[in-house]
């Protein structure tokens, strides 16, 4: 994983954009959204690909066909080196590795802010209360929020 893991609470250790935690209810577990609201932003390294990584693809292609069309003979090193991008993003775009899923650190719990324990370890807070990690039993608690 590249990116800044060092990025204080609130800012996306890939991205660097501020998320707010979310809660997704599906799993029982805290996601970070975007300004948009979504839970995944794209990939850093094709954010200069314009307008979208899927345009700037079929851009690709098409100076390739042009490239052809326009030389019968050879090829030139410029070709090569548009169709190894072109290979290498649309690999990329098949397997689905052009997005991410933002994640930010956590603030800290509040100094002084009772924690549910329970089998010896402290409890987790997930979106419906706090939990157990060890037997997952729900325990009663105050929320920081
Ligand atoms: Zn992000
Ligand atoms: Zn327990």
């Amino acid at each position: 994983m590249h990116g800044n893991e060092h990025a204080p609470p609130g800012v996306c250790i890939v991205c660097g954009q501020p998320v707010t935690k979310v809660a997704n209810t599906v799993l029982d577990e805290w996601a970070w959204a975007g300004a948009d609201g979504r839970t995944t932003g794209p990939m850093p390294d094709l954010a200069h690909l314009e307008p979208d990584p899927h345009s700037y693809l079929a851009g690709l292609a098409g100076r390739m066909d042009a490239a052809r069309a326009a030389r019968k003979a050879s090829l030139t090193p410029l070709y090569w080196a548009t169709a190894r991008e072109y290979s290498a993003l649309k690999t990329r775009l098949e397997v689905g590795a052009t997005f991410h899923q933002h994640i930010a650190r956590t603030a800290p719990w509040p100094a002084g802010k009772p924690v549910s324990w329970c089998c010896g370890w402290p409890g987790r807070l997930r979106p419906s209360g706090w939990r157990c990690r060890q037997c997952g039993a729900a325990l009663a608690g105050e929320r920081a929020a």
